[in-house]
């Protein structure tokens, strides 16, 4: 009997036929005389659309809702049939005794494999690979340990149930808010806390005022040193005082009255988790999220020298310290060699910052993989992003960086002014820059001047040489970037005021490290949001929908809740049927709010362009079919007409719209006109309603 094992895509599942010795095959598997290699085309199954429950749902009608069906349906997406009948051809041969699921190792990889299984009636028994780096090595590694198949029935169970409630959730409040308002508005599960986040930070910068205050800083030697008051302030809120002060200390001289030093260990940074190299990578690259992610999952399959992507863990287990050499021997071809090796000359022991077999859960932190890296082989960005990872990785294992802090008191006449200095002792971790350029000697320097230096000791006398007002103003919070929304994202707590609220969200975040990135992205297609640079702001749109969506749908708390909720049933700890039926509750609620609202709709006419048929604002999306077109806000209007994309030449228009023309034609036409132009007869109608 041959084992079927099932990848999550072809170029992956090629890798596994390669080290699996499969080489015969057809299209869409490969075969060797043990296993059989198939692979699926990410989801090859979805959740059936609303009109598949009763074919009434597929018009949107405000009465319908909530929709709430008792089970979810399942179907074979169109588009990849083919892949999904094949692999259920396979799955029925004589000589396939057992599936082996190699999906992504993860949440949605496991619902890839579940949801086909389902479809194609798979009653056989079934393994896991579980792995965390796509080399030959861990490949071969990992089928000598194939895990028992329902150990992650949990995990497909919490899948079936984040699927189900972002279907039943986005679905009722989309189609609530549009029929409600007659515009085409869209809500759902974690892009609307999301995108509230973003505006409120936008409503603290409005509603700022900048306030101006004056400081006092004078020149002592080679340091400048801050005006203080007695009880440590350095702001004074008027000028006055400010030159008040600067008088008396004019013409002064200074005495050193204390000075207090000390000695600071300051740990390296932990290793990356998906979120944390986000964030760096669009702070030091202006990576977005998503393609930092995408970036990242090709070092991890294409070129297999990163470890897998979509992890929550900053850490590694204990009985992967064995492997660090071998990691770190990798970087042979790297201008990071010199810090590698010197890192092999001494018996590696990481600490607790590093090891800790607690914090990892299913996958680990994300370093080298062990493979040789090999920068010519990568383009740029694969370079700069797999520099950032090998950068953290050879920190995590350096010495704690050692500075020496002193603070300096110094008095004038009677005005007190402070001074901060720092001295680095021993740079540690702090030595390894991104470009792997080392001092040559490769020893601790000492006295390295960071950012002052030595101050003069207790008692003595500096020299006065001016004394200064600085005017300044209190600056409004800033902008999100995607580097700090991610934070948030993880982090929301800090929104809620509650405290036994917050309490109860501190490990709960808006959607997962694998989702983030397409959440962002979501939010900036549905031009709810816009990037200002590398900022984030809210669009009028943005601002006009949340007006309009249930307050309690705005707030982290519920979409957090629910995340934490998720984690459990994976964890097998809770039951995805209390899960889904408060979804089923909290619907109902959202739809009955959202129906007795009194609110009413007030767009921002935007600019742009206008609808030909109603005047309402035309706005820029895609269809169904991936073609960007023009749609009227309205949705009882439903007037759309393709961009033009500026080649000259504009899309022909498809059969809908030609229906749709033809029927605007006949409502527009009085009988005495005789021309065919649709845009002729728009203006004609115009012309008489002006009249
Ligand atoms: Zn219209």
């Amino acid at each position: 009997m041959k084992s079927l094992v099932l990848a999550e895509k072809p170029s992956v599942g090629k890798d596994l036929a390669r080290v699996l010795g499969c080489r015969r095959g057809g299209r869409g598997y490969l075969e060797g005389p043990e296993y059989v290699v198939t692979w699926a085309m990410g989801h090859l199954v979805e959740l059936a659309d609303p009109g598949t429950y009763d074919s009434r749902y597929k018009t949107w009608k405000l009465e319908d809702l909530p929709i709430l069906p008792k089970k979810m349906k399942f179907k074979v997406i169109k588009r990849t049939s083919r892949q999904f009948y094949l692999i259920k051809s396979l799955m029925k041969r004589s000589d396939i005794g057992l599936l082996i699921i190699a999906t992504d190792a993860g949440r949605e990889g496991e619902l890839v494999a579940r949801l086909i299984m389902k479809l194609a009636s798979w009653k056989g028994p079934f393994k896991r690979l579980w792995i965390s780096s796509q080399t030959s090595k861990a490949i071969k590694e990992g089928f000598g340990s194939l895990k028992d198949g329902h150990a992650y029935d949990g995990l497909y169970e919490a899948a079936l149930c984040r699927g189900a409630a972002d279907w039943i959730v986005g679905l009722n409040v989309t189609r609530a808010l549009s029929c409600k308002y007659d515009v085409r508005l869209s809500a759902g599960r974690v892009q609307t806390p999301t995108l509230a986040m973003i505006a409120q930070r936008e409503k603290e910068r409005e509603n700022f005022t900048g306030k101006k205050y004056w400081t006092v800083k004078g020149l002592f030697g080679k340091f400048y040193g801050v005006w203080r008051s007695p009880e440590g302030a350095a702001r004074l809120f008027s000028r006055e005082e400010a030159v008040k002060v600067a008088e008396a200390a004019s013409n002064g001289e200074g005495f050193v009255t204390g000075l207090k030093k000390t000695v600071k260990n300051i740990p390296p940074p932990l290793a990356y988790d998906l979120t944390a190299l986000q964030r760096e990578a669009n702070i030091r690259l202006g990576f977005s999220a998503k393609k930092t992610l995408s970036t990242l999952q090709s070092l991890y399959e294409r070129h297999k020298i990163a470890t897998y992507p979509r992890t929550d863990s900053r850490y590694i287990t204990a009985d992967m310290v064995p492997t660090l050499p071998g990691r770190l021997t990798s970087l042979k071809h790297t201008s990071f060699w010199p810090a590698a090796q010197k890192l092999l000359t001494q018996p590696l022991v990481p600490g607790k910052r590093f090891v800790n077999d607690a914090k990892v859960t299913e996958h680990h932190a994300v370093i080298p993989t062990g493979d040789p890296v090999l920068p010519e082989n990568l383009d740029s960005d694969e370079r700069k992003l797999m520099n950032l990872v090998i950068q953290r990785f050879l920190e995590v294992l350096s010495s704690p960086l050692v500075k020496e802090q002193s603070v300096i008191r110094i008095k004038v006449r009677n005005e007190t002014f402070t001074a901060r200095g720092e001295r680095v002792i021993k740079r540690g971790w702090s030595s390894i820059s991104g470009e792997g350029e080392q001092d040559s000697d490769g020893e601790d320097i000492e006295d390295i001047p960071y950012q002052m230096t030595t101050f003069p000791p207790e008692g003595s006398h500096v020299k006065v040489i001016e004394i200064k007002v600085h005017e300044e103003i209190t600056k409004p919070p800033s902008r999100y970037t995607e580097g700090t929304l991610l934070g948030v994202m993880e982090n929301p707590a800090r929104f809620i005021s509650n405290t036994a609220l917050r309490a109860s969200i501190a490990s709960g975040g808006l959607g997962t490290p694998a989702t983030r990135a397409d959440i962002i992205e979501k939010i900036l297609s549905n031009n709810y949001i816009e990037r200002e640079g590398k900022t984030l702001r809210p669009t009028s749109r943005g601002m006009e929908l949340l007006a309009l969506v249930p307050e309690e749908l705005t707030l982290p708390v519920l979409t957090a809740r629910w995340e934490q909720r998720l984690a459990r049933i994976a964890e097998g700890s809770e039951k995805s049927s209390l899960f889904l039926s408060e979804i089923r509750d909290k619907t109902v609620h959202l739809v009955r709010e959202i129906r007795e609202s009194t609110k009413k709709y007030t767009p921002v006419l935007s600019r742009g362009k206008k609808c030909p048929l109603c005047g309402q604002p035309m706005l820029e999306r895609k269809d169904k079919h991936g073609r960007a077109v023009f749609a009227c806000f309205a949705l009882s209007c439903g007037y759309e007409e393709p961009v033009d994309t500026g080649s000259g030449f504009s899309r022909p228009p498809g059969r809908k719209e030609k229906a749709l023309n033809r029927k605007l034609i006949s409502r527009y036409s009085d009988h005495s006109e005789s021309t065919s132009s649709f845009g002729d007869l728009v203006k004609a109608a115009e012309k008489r309603k002006k009249k």
